[in-house]
């Protein structure tokens, strides 16, 4: 059965003040970020932040993107908390951009429309969700924050397809240095899926891009679902709880010209002159494709490695930038980085950016290896330490060597020995694995506080 979904991305921009008014936008108290413009008071009259632009017209040339050479803002009418106006300020009739393309490794998904609009205020649901939520708390902190929208045509073909595009747009996000993806809900994706003989359904504001995936699904199996069973999906909005993982209905799709769209007249219309686009071009960041380029033909990587490591975080492909002007072995780098600091970092939920790893320490435990003072094995266990504590390999390493002297070790050899006398036989025959577990039981009593290297030489010489 035919899938296919859309996307409509909002992108917190990470200027340092709000879009129409000259409020920060840094986390605060709730409702101190707040003044007549943003709270929509009488009298108040909005002012275009020029760096909001700016951004915009960056992501816009990132994302192949038409940029329209004037254009205006609108007021889109609601009547909701999250808005104090009853508008919101957005981009309708003609956007910042247009018509524009992203890459994917299963085909290009063309990008329909990029504009600017104001961020609504935060709603918090207390005693439940937004569909059984006991009341509402408002922070106007988060009104007029500029959301760079991001409009994508529907040609996703699977949920797995859009977690990849997501990963790639925020990577290019951030290497524009356009928004901090640190920042809670900084990326807002609401996805809308139709699979055929159905309408379209709209999930809303669902964070996170794992989210995204299985939310979408849900969808899929939910609609495939009504669809054998003859009943008629009609275009409606959802939510994704993403606790029991399930969307539920929120209410029938309204539609765009319910809005009721006036030009707003408070705000000028805006020329964007080929001056201005050429200054901008000229101070592009470096993009995470040509990054990956770099990464094969500067350090020998292969394309896989140079993917992890740009893709999976900015600040990942910065540290290992970090670690290689230092380290001479590139490929070595790439190998711990992605297949056992990746590892660690996942298993506690956590990027390298929240981590305590500093590209010094890690040089030094390569170095380690390097000459031969730990084993690869012992690293592959050294290296979990490190993440867990942050304390540096080299004095964890530095540490644990001394605290076993050598009459100690050889006490605990002995007593392995005498109580492992089938493995000890067994390496007698032949066996050599059995000596690697003889090995593993010195190293555990010893709390790894011992060099595998040792422990093996005095195995050997008792057995
Ligand atoms: P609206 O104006 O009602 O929001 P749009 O036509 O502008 O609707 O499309 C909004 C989003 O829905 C876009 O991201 C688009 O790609 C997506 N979309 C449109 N048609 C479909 C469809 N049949 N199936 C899935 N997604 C769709
Ligand atoms: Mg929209």
């Amino acid at each position: 059965m035919k899938v296919m979904i859309g996307l409509e991305i909002h992108c917190q921009l990470s200027t340092k003040t709000k879009l129409f008014c000259s409020d920060s936008i840094e986390n605060a108290e709730p409702n101190k970020n707040v003044c007549p413009v943003c709270l929509g008071f009488p009298g108040s009259k909005p002012k275009i932040n020029k760096k909001a632009l700016d951004y915009g017209i960056m992501v816009a040339l990132a994302l192949n993107c038409k940029i329209n050479k004037s254009m205006f803002f609108s007021r889109k009418s609601y009547f909701y908390p999250d808005m104090a106006k009853n508008y919101q300020i957005t981009q309708y009739e003609i956007p910042l951009a247009v018509d524009g393309f992203l890459e994917t490794e299963d085909g290009k998904i063309r990008i329909r429309r990029i504009h600017l609009e104001e961020d609504p205020a935060k709603l918090l649901h207390v005693g439940g969700d937004i569909t059984s939520a006991k009341y509402v708390l408002v922070d106007y902190n988060r009104a007029g924050v500029p959301l760079l929208e991001i409009v994508t045509e529907p040609d996703f073909t699977s949920p797995k397809q859009v977690r990849e595009f997501l990963e790639k747009l925020s990577s290019i996000l951030e290497h524009l240095g356009v928004y901090d993806s640190s920042r809670e809900a900084s990326l807002r994706v609401d996805a809308n899926i139709s699979l055929e003989g159905g309408e379209r359904i709209e999930i809303k504001n669902i964070s996170g891009f794992a989210d995204v995936e299985k939310a979408l699904n849900y969808e899929i199996v939910r609609q495939k679902g009504l669809l054998r069973m003859n009943v008629k999906i009609e275009r409606e909005t959802r939510h994704y709880d993403a606790e029991r993982r399930i969307t539920k209905s929120l209410r029938k799709k309204e539609y765009e010209e319910d809005y009721g769209y006036i030009f707003d007249p408070d705000l000028p219309e805006i020329e964007i002159t080929e001056d201005w686009i050429k200054q901008i071009k000229a101070n592009m960041p470096e993009l995470p494709h040509d990054r990956v380029k770099r990464f094969v033909s500067m350090y020998g990587l292969n394309e896989y490695q140079a993917k992890v490591i740009v893709y999976t975080d900015k600040y990942l492909a910065d540290f290992f930038e970090e670690c290689c002007k230092s380290y001479k072995k590139p490929t070595e780098a790439a190998k711990w980085i992605i297949t056992y600091l990746l590892k660690s970092l996942n298993w506690h939920g956590i990027s390298i950016r929240q981590s305590k790893i500093k590209p010094k320490d890690f040089v030094e435990f390569l170095e380690l290896i390097d000459k031969k003072v730990i084993t690869e094995r012992y690293a592959k266990e050294l290296i979990k330490d490190y993440v867990d504590t942050g304390v540096s390999p080299r004095k964890i390493v530095e540490s644990k060597l001394t605290k076993i002297d050598d009459s100690q070790l050889e006490k605990i050899i002995e007593d392995v020995i005498k109580e492992n006398s089938k493995a000890v036989e067994e390496y007698r025959t032949g066996k050599t694995k059995a000596l690697e577990f003889l090995i593993g039981v010195v190293l555990s009593k010893t709390n790894k506080q011992a060099d595998p290297k040792k422990i093996r030489e005095m195995l050997l010489k008792k057995i």
